[in-house]
């Protein structure tokens, strides 16, 4: 309760620790998350998702990619929602991109940006393979000025169904000063990896690396901001590094 003396800022439901109420997080072990994997996950997995999974796991940086259990979050989200125009930033060797890709129609487009177009074309070859690069619209270069440009054509305002958020983790409040433009309203945006492996949570004193030290003050200042926005309903999930699903209302 000294919290809530200090700030006055929560009220008391909010201050009650969940396993009080008796709350559970089912998730408890890694055991539980490989079950997912086997018998949900992976047998349904599209055939290019698991090529372009298997090239991505032999890659240096392999720790960035999308989880598969997340990628069929994401094509089903895309579905769910009928959406068309779709954006994302952060796109490493794809396997997000292909899950968005793979869920949209055939007239559906994604414009995905990144700074490395190296990975990408690691990727592109299985995206051509399946038959979904005539959706991609790759831009190679940073993502802000490409959506300060959507900014200053009205053309894109409001014209996105769904856009998914992969990229520098610094940026992310700057990328939704933007985005909420750009999304339609009743569109979704996804911010990934809002958990931050759990760095969310550690004491200031925790041992953690330097690159997880250094973007979860981002990450804690978005999930606050986010939190505070009165113009997107929002959804905190706890899948892969957890994702936050914002709804456009105003
Ligand atoms: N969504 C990807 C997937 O499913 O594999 C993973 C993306 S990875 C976590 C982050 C990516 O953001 C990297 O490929 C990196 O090059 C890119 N990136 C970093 N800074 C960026 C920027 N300013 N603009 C666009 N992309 C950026
Ligand atoms: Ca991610």
């Amino acid at each position: 309760m000294a919290e809530n003396n200090t700030t006055n800022t929560k009220d008391e439901t909010q201050v009650v620790k969940h396993q009080q109420i008796g709350h559970k997080s089912l998730l408890q072990s890694d055991a539980l998350y490989q079950y997912i994997l086997e018998t949900s996950v992976y047998p349904r997995e599209p055939e290019p998702m698991k090529e372009l999974r298997e090239i991505t796991a032999k890659h240096p940086w392999n720790l960035m990619t999308t989880p598969a259990d997340e990628g069929q979050f994401l094509n089903m989200l895309v579905k769910l929602i009928n959406a068309k125009n779709t954006m994302e930033l952060g796109v490493y060797t794809g396997y997000s991109l292909l899950a968005t890709a793979l869920a949209l129609p055939e007239d559906g487009k994604i414009i995905a940006m990144d700074i490395n177009r190296e990975n990408y074309e690691l990727g592109l070859p299985v995206i051509q393979k399946a038959g979904v690069a005539h959706k991609i619209d790759f831009r190679e270069g940073p993502a802000l000025p490409v959506l300060d440009e959507m900014i200053n054509d009205k053309k894109y305002h409001g014209f996105f169904d769904f856009i998914f958020v992969d990229a520098d983790k610094d940026n992310y409040l700057n990328y939704h000063k933007r985005l909420i433009e750009l999304v339609k309203v009743g569109g979704v945006i996804g911010y990934d990896n809002t958990l931050w492996t759990g760095s969310v949570v550690a004491p200031p004193d925790a041992p953690l690396r330097k690159y997880v030290r250094y973007y979860r003050d981002f990450v804690l200042e978005l999930n606050k901001a986010l939190a505070a926005d009165p113009r997107i309903e929002i959804c905190q999930l706890p899948v892969g590094d957890g994702i936050t699903l914002c709804r456009r209302i105003s």
